[in-house]
């Protein structure tokens, strides 16, 4: 106002005896005073929850599904809700994990029966895998089970969890919920670990059905030979992810995680450089280095 007076231009004084109501000055026809005193704000996750509430109920249901699979009891039982909780805090703790998303993908397509070509979005193969399993009915759960664990060239894989392991044969809900089989077995290698299994096994599951089609007029002999070529990649694939984390060093955010985990910790180590640095190593087993 001072700057205005000092270029020399009159400035009416103002008064607010003269200034009108806001009522008076915005004229609201009646039918809408009755709608605005509704008007709340929402915050935006509330406002998001709503909106999002059906796709949010379909999710949890999936995942109450995939949690009974995983512990072998579809069908048999209900999920319990501390069950739940444990699976929404792993995908929360596996969110923060210092990995490519790419990576972690694998299980929140799982969770929700969503790779394709192992029975999400409704898209199977009508024949029977080249290892000859047949599913006998049409559930995609049965696609799931089969890619993501008993297939040949899945337990393949499962045999590397296992040889890791010392001999420890992990279960079913250990790696598809990324549950440490062992308490020798720290939680945040394991969930590195379980990761690397899942992309493994998907990446045997659509390599053996890639090979396969491209020679559907081989006989049995070959699809034997098949799967032990896919089994050994797979198997190479999943050591070659655990190498590929390791590899990147590890954000300072991340580092009170690791600080537990052994100079002899199964599947990967941490050690410790002279400069008192933490870096990560693969620990593979001997018969599998040498
Ligand atoms: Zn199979």
């Amino acid at each position: 106002m001072q700057v205005i007076r000092g270029l020399g231009w009159a400035v009416q004084q103002a008064d607010s005896q003269q200034q009108p109501q806001l009522s008076q000055r915005i004229q609201v026809p009646a039918q809408q005073t009755a709608i605005l005193p509704t008007i709340t704000v929402v915050p935006v996750r509330a406002g998001t929850a709503y909106l999002t509430r059906s796709a949010t109920v379909e999710r949890t249901a999936r995942h109450q599904t995939y949690v009974l699979q995983a512990k072998g009891m579809l069908g048999r039982g209900r999920v319990s809700r501390q069950a739940g909780q444990h699976l929404a805090k792993t995908l929360a703790q596996v969110w923060r994990l210092p990995m490519e998303g790419k990576r972690k993908e694998i299980l929140w397509r799982l969770g929700v029966d969503g790779v394709a070509g192992a029975g999400g979005h409704g898209i199977q193969f009508s024949g029977r895998c080249p290892c000859g399993f047949q599913p006998s009915g049409t559930t995609s759960h049965q696609h799931r089970a089969h890619a993501f664990w008993d297939c040949p060239v899945a337990q393949a894989v499962r045999s590397q969890l296992s040889d890791g392991l010392g001999g420890l044969t992990p279960q079913r809900e250990h790696v598809w919920l990324l549950q440490p089989p062992s308490a020798a077995c720290q939680r945040v290698v394991w969930q590195v670990v379980a990761l690397a299994a899942l992309n493994a096994m998907e990446y045997g599951r659509s390599r053996l059905w890639s090979q396969h089609i491209q020679s559907l007029n081989s006989g049995d002999q070959y699809a034997s030979v098949l799967l032990g070529i896919v089994s050994r990649a797979a198997s190479n694939f999943f050591w070659s992810e655990i190498q590929d984390f390791v590899s990147h060093q590890l954000p300072c955010s991340a580092l009170s995680l690791w600080q537990h985990v052994g100079s002899n910790h199964p599947f990967i180590q941490t050690r410790v450089s002279v400069h008192g640095c933490l870096s990560l190593a693969m620990n593979c087993p001997v018969s599998r280095s040498s």
